[in-house]
């Protein structure tokens, strides 16, 4: 016998995937330029020119045996310090080599720090709307997703129905900001009265809750938005990051962990990082791409395209009658669908060759997901379809 849980896994394929694979074999029907995809969260932004040189850079000049083999179960020792230096000088901590552990992306920094963190019972928070794959990632360690809905009006944290949430078992929550799907930035305000929650039920059930900071999308912020850096609000934070936006370099699966180190046991958290890393294979991420980015320290692809996008498609689309809410940051318009149930309005969608998701699974029926990490001409096209589908509803 196989496992069912996985089979079922493997075979329910995503609702984003479904679409992209229908986008494909629309394309070839009719054409690729008359079907407008936004279902994929896969950068169009190219990688800045740093990630280039310092490629060929290694390739050319490196030490080619060195470049391709096997670097610290953890990761090359001066790539995590450099990362450690980097967000010291950023965010004003005190991280060492010792709390960095390098990984592919931030799917696998997910997936060790909620290994290292489970026991049997436990119960991971997350808010509403959230990236779908965190229920896979905490249901896979045996735990219970618990959503909070956010407060709808703004999809900023809603603090009585998070605290009522926490339970005994909580062992941790996980905090996406830059927001995927909504694109809102969980403001300041926010942030500090989730941690005195946090405190308040860590003293109440005497035992560390820890705050999971989920950030691939820490740059990708328009204007004077500040994103604040967990760690400085609460110690027991475990920072999950990723290079695959910031760096427009999703396929090369490259992103870290960091540990604060003011966190209870920091070490002996630091030490069940190394362990879940280990036992699920995790070990020796990339070594050529673990140099290049410690060479690309605070660059990142061009944020001003994605800019010009929400702009451009945010005010199209309220002029056109949607309602969303303007975002700050990542590269996701959150939309409230034109009809009750987001999966009709997806598929009436279709009919205008528009691929947009239905927010179902992310947590929030009634919208949709519309990815504008596309490029600015691909909206320029869409725009008459976005406006005869709303157009169909009156
Ligand atoms: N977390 C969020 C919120 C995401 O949107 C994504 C990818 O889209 C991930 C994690 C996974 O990122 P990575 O591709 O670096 O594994």
């Amino acid at each position: 016998m196989l496992s069912q849980e996985m089979v079922k896994l493997g075979t329910n394929r995503s609702v984003i995937r479904d679409l992209f694979e229908y986008g494909n074999k629309r394309k070839e029907e009719i054409g690729a330029d008359k079907v407008f995809d936004f279902s994929l969260g896969n950068p169009s932004v190219p990688a800045p020119s740093c990630v280039k040189e310092a490629a060929l850079d290694l390739l050319q000049n490196g030490d080619e045996l060195l470049l391709h083999s096997y670097t610290s179960a953890q990761g090359d020792a001066g790539v995590r310090k450099t990362i450690a230096d980097y967000i010291n000088a950023q965010h004003g901590t005190n991280l060492t080599a010792d709390s960095l552990y390098i990984t592919v992306g931030a799917a696998a920094s997910l997936t060790i720090s909620l290994k290292a963190l489970a026991e049997e019972g436990d119960e991971f928070i997350t808010f509403a709307p959230f990236f779908p794959e965190y229920r896979v990632f905490v249901e896979n360690t045996g735990s219970k997703l618990v959503v909070v809905d956010s407060d709808p009006k703004d999809f900023q944290i809603d603090s009585a129905a998070f605290e009522q949430a926490i339970t005994p078992h909580t062992k941790g929550i996980i905090l996406n900001s830059p927001n995927n799907p909504s694109g809102v930035v969980i403001r300041e305000e926010c942030i500090k009265r989730v941690c005195e929650i946090l405190e308040k039920k860590q003293r109440e059930y005497g035992h560390a809750i820890f705050l999971i900071a989920d950030e691939p999308y820490r740059e990708l912020v328009y204007g004077e938005v500040k994103v604040p850096y967990l760690m400085n609000y609460y110690d027991n934070t475990i920072v999950c990051y990723s290079y695959s936006k910031s760096l427009s370099l999703p396929g090369e699966r490259i992103g870290y962990i960091a540990v604060s180190d003011k966190a209870e046991d920091w070490k002996m958290i630091y030490a069940a990082i190394c362990g879940a890393g280990r036992a699920l294979g995790y070990v020796c991420a990339p070594s050529m791409f673990q140099q290049v980015v410690a060479r690309c320290m605070g660059q990142t692809s061009d944020v001003s395209v994605y800019k010009k996008n929400r702009d451009l498609l945010y005010n199209a689309l309220t002029e056109y009658g949607y309602r969303c809410i303007k975002p700050d940051g990542a590269f996701y318009l959150f939309v409230e669908a034109l009809e009750k149930d987001a999966n009709a309005f997806a598929e009436k969608a279709k009919e205008f060759e528009l691929l947009i998701v239905p927010a179902d699974s992310f947590g929030t029926p009634g919208f949709v997901r519309i990815s504008y990490c596309v490029s600015t001409e691909q909206i320029e096209r869409a725009l008459p379809a976005f406006q005869a589908l709303a157009e169909s509803y009156r």
